[in-house]
């Protein structure tokens, strides 16, 4: 087994039952491990060491009295800083709510907690989720522990770098337009996107909410699969949370060997591929092919409106669900402001970032009357149509295989025009318009050994099936025995 810091998550609960060793020993080889990288990777906005270890002594009572409550007792867990836990900061990675400590759990994180699971600390991320480099978090940017001159991907970037650089054993994120899958990618860790309605978003803090989940990073797929488990399942105080029920995804995992028939949409293989990431995920189709499976070249014909698609929607959605940070109901209150009025303006003026103001302008342009029938209405439409054609796609194929993101982690500072960000979510986005499930598993690295992701889309609420192939992709590779040098 490799450091404790860096096992994987179904290694360290087989130690844990076995009492090889303590949760108080793993969460202390994670605080050590975090002491020392984190002041060069900057994955936390809050990191409450005294707190983790009172869990994980907890977890070894109950283990000693034979109440073990299963593989993620005692397991440190991070969560990105826009899920809710009692009592600990939710900041969103803003200004507005620097200050805001949280008066309930996330369902989430009463899920976890009745796992058993450390929740020792905060994850870094973009501002409200908005970004797809964690360079719009108002505490600073998170480093790739690959290259620490390099993004870490977003917006879920810290979540996706503790895992990586070993401060976590498992973490959440959540994901409105790629925000688990390109950090994970960017990473070299595993990320899930579940089926929207599969995870319950009460306690989450909301970006565009017709598009958001909540979901796994982790080592391994089987990792992914313990943690989905435990999040999963319906909820009465979400109302779009879905009735279905929670199959045992890692057991599932031994029954379901295919072949399957994976489907490669030729909207995804286009220009701007990188084309090292563009190669690996050919060898991954020869992978495939090579196991038995049917290979088909499928088309998603409306791709090509994603983009826009996505960024009247989920700007629309945001610019309703920020309005409740006037500084009154929620968040930062201004000094000085001459009445109500000007409170609000100044609140809202300090608090946000840029592009978080961006997508509030956007977002209340697209929704205004006279623009509302050209934009909202009609993006509407279109997603109607995104859906369909992956509806479509699945009546020939069980999944579809992608790259997760065009390019590799960039540099830091490097894509200074909004433009160039959004576009690294091309291959991403459609999957959230549609509500599918999703998953990012390493596919190898380029020659400068920055991590390579490989994304599969799956049928909706067909996760068991999903974590089967990419597990049947990763039995065959060992990119994740590799961790960076820090
Ligand atoms: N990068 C995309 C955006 O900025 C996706 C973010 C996300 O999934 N939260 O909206």
């Amino acid at each position: 087994m490799s450091a404790l810091h860096h096992a994987t998550l179904a290694e360290l609960a087989a130690q844990l039952a076995a009492k090889k060793i303590s949760a108080v020993e793993l969460t202390s080889a994670v605080i050590a491990r975090t002491r020392a990288t984190e002041p060069r990777v900057h994955a936390f906005n809050f990191f409450d060491e005294a707190d983790a270890l009172f869990g994980a002594a907890a977890s070894d009572a109950r283990r000693a009295a034979g109440q073990s409550r299963g593989p993620l007792d005692g397991i440190p867990i991070g969560l990105k800083d826009v899920i809710a836990v009692k009592d600990q900061p939710l900041t969103a990675s803003s200004k507005m709510l620097a200050k805001f400590v949280s008066p309930y759990d996330a369902t989430v994180t009463t899920k976890l907690k009745d796992a058993g699971a450390v929740l020792h600390g905060r994850l870094n991320c973009d501002e409200f989720a908005m970004g797809s480099s964690t360079e719009n978090s108002a505490f600073g940017p998170t480093s790739n522990p690959w290259d620490l001159a390099r993004v870490p991907g977003g917006s879920s970037g810290g979540s996706a770098a503790a895992l990586a650089a070993g401060s976590a054993i498992a973490t959440l994120g959540s994901d409105t337009g790629g925000s688990i899958r390109q950090p994970a990618a960017f990473c070299g860790v595993v990320g899930l996107k579940p089926t929207y309605g599969l995870v319950s978003r009460f306690g989450l803090i909301a970006y565009a909410s017709s598009l958001d989940q909540i979901g796994p990073f982790a080592r391994t797929v089987e990792d992914a699969a313990l943690v989905l488990g435990a999040i999963a399942g319906h909820d009465e105080r979400d109302s779009t949370s879905f009735k279905t029920e929670i199959p045992d995804y890692r057991a599932e995992l031994k029954t379901r060997r295919g072949p399957w028939k994976l489907g490669i949409p030729k909207e995804y293989f286009g220009e701007g591929l990188d084309p090292e990431i563009g190669a690996a995920v050919e060898q991954a189709i020869a992978f495939y092919k090579k196991l038995g499976c049917e290979i088909r070249e499928v088309s998603l014909p409306h791709t090509q409106y994603c983009l826009d698609t996505y960024y009247i929607i989920a700007t629309a959605e945001a610019s309703s669900n920020l309005a409740r940070y006037d500084g009154i109901r929620y968040g930062h209150r201004a000094a000085g402001a001459k009445d109500i009025v000007d409170l609000y303006f100044q609140s809202r003026a300090e608090g946000f970032g840029a592009e978080v103001k961006r997508r509030i302008i956007l977002g209340t342009y697209v929704l205004s009357s006279g623009y509302y029938d050209a934009f909202y209405l009609r993006a509407q439409k279109v997603r109607t149509l995104i859906r369909q054609d992956f509806l479509n796609a699945y009546r020939e194929v069980d999944a579809l295989l992608t790259p997760t993101s065009p390019i590799p982690a960039f540099k830091l500072g490097e894509k200074s025009d909004p433009l160039a960000m959004y576009l690294c979510d091309i291959y991403t986005i459609g999957v959230n318009l549609a509500g599918l499930p999703a998953i990012s598993v390493p596919c190898g690295f380029t020659k400068t050994d920055l991590p390579i992701g490989l994304q599969l889309i799956g049928q909706p609420y067909q996760e068991a099936n999903l974590l089967a192939i990419a597990q049947a992709y990763e039995r065959g590779h060992e990119w994740n025995a590799r961790h960076p040098v820090l």
